[in-house]
C-alpha cells in the first residue's frame, strides 16, 4: 500500500463522536430507535456531510439512503459501502454507526487525495437494521435483496401500534425509488465484531468470509395439571419437567456441534405457574445457530429426536425460522483479505455470529465484510468500545478494498 493513500483516522473518530451525540444516554451510549426524531436528526447529519464530500444523495420507497460519489466509468455499477445509523434502545457508539461513517471517511480521502475511482462509490445507510423498534431485524436490507416485500415492511407497527410506513413518511424519508431497484457493483460492510474472537486473539481485523444459518423453533410441552400434593409422582405429566430435559439437551446438542454450533432457550412460558398445581403446560424457544447448513440441519434431526423420546409429556416443536448460511463472494472477500495484509495488521478469517445487512444483500449482491474488536466482545450496551487505531485498520482496509473492486467491477453493458 502507498503510505499516502490511508484515511483520517481523527476525522473518522470525531465523526463517530459527533453522531453520538444524537439520542445520547447519561452510560455513554445511544437510543436511537429507528424512524424517530433522533433517526431523522442523524440522516440529516449524514446527508450534510455526505453533500459537503460532493455526493448526491438519494433514498428509495423504505428510506434507504445512498450517496454517491461519481466514478470515470459512468455506465459502471457503483460500490458502496455502508450499515445502519440506528441503535438498540440501550446501544452504543459504534455499532452500525461505523460502518457508515467508515464508508463516508472512505470518500473523504478519495477527495483529500484527489482520487478518481473507475466505478462509482457509494455510501449506505439501511434503515430499520436493529428491529428494536419494528420487528424483524435487517428489514429494508431485507426488502431490498428481496427476502421480504415492501408492504410486510410498511405494514410493521411497533408496540404503540404505529405503522412503519406512517413513521417513514412523519420524517419525510418515504422515496419514490422502488427498494432493489438501486444497483450495485458490490457491497462492503465495516462493523465492530460484536463479540470476542478477535480481541482473544490480539488481532485487528476480521476478513468475514459469511454469516451463519438459524433455526428458530416455538416449542409447546404439553403435560396435565395436577395437584402437587395429592398425585403420587409415578404417572405425573409435568411439562416443566420434560421441558428441563429439553434445555438440557439443546445445551448437549450446541456442545456436540461446537465450537461453531450454538444453541440458546431465551424465554420460557409456565402454565398454569403455580406453586402447588404440576405444570400442564410449558411453551419456550429454541435458537439453534451454525455455519455450515449440513451440521445445522444435524442439530434439528437431533432437536426433534429429543422431542420424540421425551415420555413424560408431549413436545411439538415448530420451527418458524429457518435462515440458512450465507456465504461471502470470493472477489470481495479476497480484496478484503489483500487489504489487510498490506496494512501490516494481524488479522483472521471468520464467520459473522450475529446477523447485518450484508447478510441480506449477499443473496442478491456480491458482498463481504470487515470486523474489527470491541473491547470485551460487548454490543448492545452502553458501554461498547471499540479503539480508534482498530476503527481506524478496519477503515484503511475498506478504503484500498473499494479501490481494488472500484477497478474489477466492469461497466455494464
Ligand atoms: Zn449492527
Amino acid at each position: 500500500m502507498s503510505s499516502n493513500q490511508c484515511i483520517n483516522g481523527a476525522r473518522l473518530w470525531q465523526s463517530i463522536m459527533e453522531m453520538a451525540k444524537i439520542d445520547a444516554l447519561p452510560g455513554g451510549g445511544c437510543g436511537r430507535l429507528t424512524l424517530t426524531d433522533g433517526d431523522l436528526e442523524a440522516r440529516a447529519l449524514f446527508n450534510r456531510w455526505c453533500e459537503d464530500a460532493g455526493c448526491t444523495v438519494t433514498y428509495d420507497r423504505l428510506g434507504n439512503m445512498f450517496a454517491r460519489r461519481e466514478g470515470r466509468e459512468l455506465d459502471a455499477l457503483p460500490i458502496a459501502i455502508g450499515s445502519h445509523l440506528d441503535t438498540q434502545p440501550h446501544g452504543g457508539k459504534f455499532d452500525g454507526v461505523y460502518g457508515v461513517l467508515a464508508g463516508l471517511e472512505v470518500v473523504r480521502t478519495l477527495n483529500d487525495l484527489g482520487l478518481e475511482t473507475d466505478a462509482p462509490i457509494e455510501i449506505v445507510n439501511w434503515t430499520n437494521e436493529e428491529g428494536a423498534r419494528f420487528a424483524p431485524a435487517m428489514l429494508c436490507s431485507g426488502v431490498y435483496a428481496g427476502l421480504f416485500d415492501l408492504e410486510f415492511a410498511l405494514s410493521r407497527e411497533d408496540a404503540d401500534g404505529k405503522r412503519f410506513g406512517d413513521e417513514l413518511a412523519r420524517i419525510g424519508y418515504a422515496g419514490s425509488e422502488p427498494c432493489g431497484a438501486h444497483r450495485f457493483g458490490a457491497f462492503l460492510e465495516a462493523h465492530i465484531e460484536q463479540g470476542p474472537v478477535l480481541e482473544r486473539h490480539d488481532e485487528v481485523i476480521g476478513v468475514v468470509t459469511g454469516g451463519q444459518g438459524q433455526r428458530w423453533y416455538d416449542v409447546t410441552v404439553t403435560g396435565r395439571d395436577a395437584h402437587s400434593g395429592s398425585t403420587p409422582m409415578p404417572g405425573r405429566r409435568d411439562a416443566l419437567v420434560s421441558a428441563a430435559r429439553m434445555i438440557q439437551e439443546v445445551q448437549r446438542i450446541a456442545l456436540a456441534y461446537g465450537p461453531d454450533g450454538v444453541g440458546t432457550v431465551g424465554a420460557l412460558q409456565v402454565s398454569p405457574n403455580s406453586r402447588n398445581t404440576i405444570p400442564g403446560e410449558v411453551r419456550f424457544t429454541i435458537d439453534f445457530r451454525h455455519p455450515d447448513d449440513a451440521l445445522l440441519s444435524g442439530m434439528d434431526n437431533a432437536i426433534r429426536r429429543a422431542a420424540l423420546e421425551e415420555q413424560e409429556a408431549w413436545v411439538a416443536l415448530d420451527m418458524i425460522w429457518h435462515n440458512p448460511p450465507v456465504k461471502f463472494d470470493e472477489v470481495c472477500i479476497d480484496a478484503i483479505e489483500t487489504a489487510a495484509k498490506d496494512i501490516g495488521q494481524p488479522w483472521r478469517r471468520m464467520v459473522s455470529g450475529a446477523g447485518h445487512d450484508a447478510c441480506q444483500l449477499a443473496r442478491k449482491v456480491p458482498a463481504a465484510m470487515v470486523f474489527v474488536p470491541c473491547r470485551d466482545g460487548l454490543s448492545h450496551n452502553e458501554g461498547e468500545w471499540a479503539e480508534p487505531d482498530h476503527l481506524e485498520a478496519g477503515c484503511n482496509v475498506l478504503l484500498q478494498a473499494a479501490l481494488t473492486l472500484s477497478k474489477q467491477m466492469a461497466p455494464v453493458t
